[in-house]
C-alpha cells in the first residue's frame, strides 16, 4: 500500500499525516540551512509538530481495546530519553518564552585515513576565516607528508543549540523523529493494522527500518550533502560521482550470456550463508575478469545471505576512498545492511619500516589481485585473493587463495556504523607499519 492509499484507508490516519507534515518540515529546514530565518523557523515548526503526533495519538484513544498500558509504557520510554525531554523542553521554551538559542558553527577538519582520528576545530560561522591554524596543527615529518598528499579538508556548516551540545540540531530532530516513528508503527500493531512503508521512488525501504532507528532514509547521511571537500595537495574541491548499478532482467541475460554466469552459482540456495555469497560472487569475478581483462570495484550490501543493494565505487586518487567508505557506512545504516562485500583489483606490498606511508602501489615489489573481502556485523572479515598475471598473451588469474580475520582496515567505518569496537589486531598492524603514530589507513594494499 502506498502512503497516500494507506492514509486514505487507515483509522489512525491522523497520526500518519501529523507524522508526514513533521517530515515535510524537517525538509523545509534542510533546505533553509543556510538562511538563518528559514532555518529557525521550520525547525521550530518541526519541534512543535513532534510533539503534537503523540497528542493526537492520545486523542485516538477509543479505538484502542487497552489504550492505557501500552501507552504508558511509551510514556515510560519516551521520558527516559535525553534527547526526547530535551524536545519537550524545547517546544515549551518556544511556544512559551521565545526562540531557541540555535548557533551556526562551522567544523572543519582534516580526514586522511579511515579512522575518526584527524584534527578537527569547530568555531562561530562569523569568526570562521580559513583553516591555516587546523593545517599548521598536522605532525610534522612522514605522516604530515602523507597527510598533505591524500588527505582532505571536510568544511561542515553546523546549528547547535546551546543545551544540546552534542548534537547538530536537525540531526537531533531526525532521531526523534525515529523515536516517534516507532512509536506510531506500534501503534498501527496493537490495532492490528498495517503500517505505512517507506518507499523511496518505487523502491521499498520498510526493511532498514529498524537499522535507522525509525528514521527515514534521507535523514541519514544529510550532512554529506552540505559538506565541503578540499583535497590538501592541490586546494581543489573534491566531486563525487555515484553511481548505483542496477539490476534488470535484461542486463542479467545479456551478462549471463557474455560471461558464462549461473546464477545458482552466484546465490547458492542451499547453504545460504554470507561466506556462500562471497564465494559465488568471487567465482562470477572470477569469469568476468577473465573476459574483460579488469574488474570494477562493487560494493554488495547484504541482509543475512542476500544483496540488498550493490555501487560501484569509482576512486580516482586514493583519499577518495577514506571518504567514500564513509558514505557507504551511511548507506550500510540506511538499507539495514548486516554484511559488505566489496570485490576489486587491489595492489599489495609488503611494508616497508623506511617509508611507512608508501602505499602498495606505488612499491617496487608490488603484486596486483583481484580480491574481495566479506565483513559482517558480528563475524570476522573473510578475504578472497586471486594473482593477477599480466602476459603478452594475455591476464591470467592464480588460484582463489582464503585468508581469515585480516585488518580490513577500509571497512572501519562500516565498523562504527554497526556499533562495532575497531579490532585491536587492525591498530597494531597500522601501528607496526608507522612506528605508533596510528594512522587508520591502509598502506600494505590499495586500490
Ligand atoms: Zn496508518
Ligand atoms: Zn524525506
Amino acid at each position: 500500500m502506498t502512503e497516500i492509499e494507506h492514509e486514505n484507508h487507515c483509522p489512525l490516519s491522523a497520526v500518519d499525516r501529523r507524522l508526514g507534515d513533521l517530515h515535510r518540515h524537517w525538509h523545509e529546514a534542510e533546505r533553509g540551512y543556510f538562511e538563518p530565518d528559514s532555518f529557525r523557523i521550520a525547525i521550530q515548526t518541526a519541534i512543535q509538530t513532534l510533539r503534537t503526533v503523540t497528542f493526537i495519538v492520545q486523542s485516538n484513544k477509543r479505538l484502542f481495546s487497552n489504550f492505557d498500558p501500552w501507552y504508558t509504557s511509551w510514556q515510560d520510554k519516551l521520558r527516559a530519553d535525553p534527547l526526547m525531554r530535551w524536545m519537550v523542553d524545547a517546544r515549551n521554551k518556544i511556544e512559551k518564552q521565545g526562540d531557541l538559542d540555535a548557533h551556526s558553527f562551522v567544523r572543519a577538519e582534516i580526514v586522511a585515513s579511515y579512522y575518526d582520528e584527524g584534527p578537527r576545530i569547530e568555531v562561530p560561522a562569523e569568526l570562521f576565516q580559513n583553516p591555516t591554524e587546523l593545517i599548521s596543527s598536522i605532525p610534522t615529518g612522514a605522516l604530515r607528508k602523507h597527510v598533505l598528499k591524500d588527505g582532505i579538508l571536510r568544511i561542515q556548516r553546523r546549528w547547535v543549540e546551546n543545551s544540546l551540545p552534542d548534537y547538530e540540531l536537525l540531526d537531533a530532530v531526525g532521531i526523534a523523529y525515529g523515536r516517534v516513528a516507532e512509536l506510531v508503527a506500534d501503534a498501527h500493531r496493537e490495532l492490528g493494522l498495517e503500517s505505512p512503508s517507506t518507499l523511496v521512488g518505487d523502491i521499498d525501504r520498510t526493511q532498514g527500518e529498524e537499522s535507522r532507528g525509525g528514521r527515514l532514509p534521507c535523514m541519514i547521511g544529510h550532512g554529506d550533502a552540505r559538506s565541503h571537500n578540499v583535497w590538501l595537495a592541490t586546494g581543489q574541491s573534491m566531486e563525487f560521482e555515484e553511481k548505483r548499478v542496477k539490476f534488470n532482467r535484461q542486463d542479467a541475460e545479456r551478462a549471463t550470456e557474455k560471461y558464462g554466469l549461473d546464477a545458482n552459482e552466484m546465490f547458492p540456495s542451499k547453504d545460504p550463508s554470507p561466506e556462500a555469497t562471497l564465494n559465488g560472487l568471487f567465482a562470477t569475478a572470477r569469469k568476468m575478469f577473465s573476459v574483460d581483462g579488469h574488474h570494477d570495484t562493487i560494493a554488495f550490501l547484504l541482509r543475512g545471505a542476500r544483496p540488498v543493494t550493490l555501487k560501484r565505487i569509482a576512486v580516482q586518487e586514493h583519499g577518495e576512498k577514506y571518504l567514500v567508505m564513509r558514505m557507504l557506512a551511511h548507506e550500510v545504516i540506511n538499507f539495514g545492511a548486516d554484511g559488505v562485500i566489496i570485490i576489486s583489483e587491489v595492489w599489495s606490498a609488503p611494508s616497508d619500516p623506511n617509508n611507512p606511508y608508501r602505499r602498495a602501489v606505488d612499491a617496487p615489489e608490488k603484486r596486483e589481485f583481484l580480491s574481495s573481502t566479506l565483513v559482517t556485523k558480528i563475524g570476522d572479515p573473510v578475504s578472497l585473493l586471486a594473482l593477477i598475471k599480466r602476459t603478452d598473451n594475455g591476464t591470467f588469474l592464480g588460484d582463489t587463495e582464503t585468508l581469515r580475520d585480516q585488518a580490513a582496515i577500509s571497512f572501519a567505518p562500516i565498523y562504527s556504523a554497526w556499533g562495532r569496537k575497531i579490532p585491536d589486531s587492525w591498530i597494531e598492524v597500522t601501528e607496526i607499519a608507522t612506528r605508533g603514530s596510528v594512522p587508520g589507513d591502509d598502506v600494505r594494499t590499495s586500490t
